[in-house]
């Protein structure tokens, strides 16, 4: 049966379990596997990051209660948090130390205290 290169797509000719044309090839398939790895984490930290600074920003101007529209205009990203607790009645989502408790179509925003973290 042919069997195409994983990375190149030319034909691969010898043993059956063969998944690369060449060695250049399977060295090139894996570090590209490795950046893409890389590069999703690099990324994750940044808009965690970024949503800490965004929360830290807004407690620090006395803005603690905002509606999702809201929350995501100013630029927290839901793909970037710590935690998420469904509770009874409401979500909290963590992000680091902060904590954002869904209430209906309200989001409250608080400091965790430190007896709280990383339990
Ligand atoms: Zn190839």
């Amino acid at each position: 049966m042919e069997k195409k290169c994983k990375q190149c797509e030319r034909l691969v000719v010898g043993r059956s379990d063969k998944k690369f044309c060449s060695d250049a090839c399977r060295i090139d398939h894996h570090n590209q596997q490795k950046k893409d790895a890389y590069d999703f984490k690099k990324d994750l930290i940044k808009v965690t990051e970024g949503n800490r600074k965004l929360l830290h920003q807004l407690l620090d101007e006395g803005i603690d209660k905002f509606k999702t529209e809201e929350l995501l205009a100013k630029g927290f990203n839901f793909n970037g948090i710590t935690g998420i607790a469904p509770k009874a009645k409401q979500v909290e989502i963590y992000c680091y130390e902060y904590r954002l408790v869904k209430k209906g179509e309200w989001f409250l925003l608080s400091l965790l205290p430190v007896s709280k973290r990383m339990k």
